[in-house]
């Protein structure tokens, strides 16, 4: 079944059952299973020209496919998630490799005992990953806080050598900060895998859509009930109405098209956003994308190399060791994480998540909890990280409760 697209000016919002803002997995889960499972009809509200939120993908000039919003791999646990996302595509069995970039010497990240020979030689490193093994035991991931709360000077040298090379420049490029700043329970959670294990997820499941991203997303938004309006900002046709006239009002109703809408509002974008910033907006990093193609078949060693020592960029991909795609042509993208200042220009691509900024958070999200049809849902309107499982876990449990509570009434 094709997409159904239609201008938001067009819209008889008294023929839809919900509305949902926002076509990336959290939204475009959501109205498909109303749609399918409920028999909903289904109004998604779209700012982008497209679908599939961040995880958009397009054939650029060379013809190479790539990734818009950042390089995404799928990779799971959750057996119920990979199901549902395999009715929509084939899948590409696709397992992801990093390496680093330590001064032109390349090395698997996460730090394994193929990096420790790379980093210290064979001989040394064979004796500390014999200490690691009988420390920790053999096939484990180990923080490098607990290499230094062994009080053993090699393992801590071990923890030393993977926070300076791997860990700090990396970091401190992803999130603005100075090494000062870069926050000691994040230090802590750093790995070393006592592994020859290279690949970068040890997910059960992992794997590329095998016509991408935005292929799968024509297949799940296809469905007869759901109607799609892209260029549309939810905000600017949105009419809240509040408690009352305070700062801190909730919401009372949301108006569409003059009339308050009663069904299920599923919302996925930014809450401070909907609410026009009125208690200043919320911090996030932005990332600007540089491509670059060239007459070559391959140009990296392996999909995503981190520059973690040098370069202002933190990683670069290339596409076509992701995607499989056979050309004598490959296009790369290099990530600048930069400061998220200018809504209206730029992306916000991850919450910077402290317990300042979720108190910022709480207080958007507290106008909405009066409304019972409102449901904040995604790594925007919730103001988290999420993986895409995730996203498509949190979908399918909240689209369980809506259509448990629309056969209650
Ligand atoms: C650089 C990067 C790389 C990533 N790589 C991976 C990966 O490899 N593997 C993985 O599992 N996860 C990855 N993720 C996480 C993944 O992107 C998220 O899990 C996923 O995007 C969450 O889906 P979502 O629907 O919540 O948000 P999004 O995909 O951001 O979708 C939200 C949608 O809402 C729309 N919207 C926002 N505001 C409005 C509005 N006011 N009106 C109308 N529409 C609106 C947006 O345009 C967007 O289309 C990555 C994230 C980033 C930033």
């Amino acid at each position: 079944m094709t997409l159904r697209i239609c201008d938001f000016k067009d819209v008889d919002i008294s023929a839809f059952d919900a509305v949902v803002v926002g076509s990336g997995f959290a939204g475009a889960v959501t109205a498909r299973e109303l749609a399918e499972r409920g028999g909903m009809r289904v109004l998604i509200l779209e700012k982008r020209p497209h679908i599939g939120g961040n995880m958009y993908d397009e054939y650029d000039e060379a013809g190479i496919l790539v990734h818009r919003y950042g390089p995404h791999i799928f990779h799971t646990n959750d057996q119920r998630v990979f199901n549902y996302v395999r009715r929509f595509t084939g899948w590409i069995a696709y397992q992801h490799h990093v390496l680093a970039d330590w001064y032109g010497t390349y090395m698997p990240v996460p730090f394994n005992k193929n990096s420790m020979e790379i980093a210290f030689g064979e001989e040394k490193a064979a004796h500390l990953i014999q200490k690691l093994i009988d420390v920790f035991g053999d096939e484990r991931k180990v923080t490098i806080n607990e290499l230094r709360e062994t009080d053993d000077p090699e393992l801590a040298e071990v923890a030393d050598f993977v926070y300076q090379n791997v860990f700090l420049y990396y970091t401190q490029k992803q999130w603005g900060l100075t090494p000062e700043e870069v926050d000691p329970s994040v230090t802590a959670r750093v790995p070393v895998f006592i592994s020859r294990d290279d690949r970068y997820f040890q997910d059960a499941y992992q794997g590329m859509p095998s016509l991408g991203y935005t292929a799968l997303f024509e297949e799940l938004l296809g469905h007869e009930n759901i109607t799609v309006c892209l260029d549309t900002d939810a905000a600017s046709v949105f009419d809240l109405e509040f408690q009352d006239g305070s700062e801190d009002a909730k919401l009372s109703a949301i108006k569409i098209k003059d009339a308050p809408f009663e069904g299920p509002i599923v919302y996925t974008g930014p809450l401070d956003e909907l609410f026009c910033g009125r208690f200043g907006r919320l911090p996030y990093r932005t990332l600007d994308f540089v491509y670059e193609t060239y007459d070559e078949e391959y140009k990296l060693p392996c999909a995503t190399v981190n520059c973690t020592v040098t370069e202002d960029y933190t990683r670069v991909t290339e596409f076509k060791r992701l995607t499989a795609q056979k050309s004598d042509k490959t296009t790369i993208m290099k990530e600048y994480s930069r400061a998220y200042e200018d809504p209206d220009a730029q992306i916000p691509y991850y919450a910077i998540i402290n317990d300042e900024n979720n108190a910022h958070y709480q207080r958007y999200r507290a106008l909405t909890e009066s409304l019972p049809n409102f449901h904040p849902l995604g790594r925007l309107a919730e103001y988290r990280y999420y993986n895409m499982d995730k996203i498509i876990e949190l979908a399918l449990a909240l689209s369980d409760e809506l259509l448990a509570t629309r056969a209650d009434a």
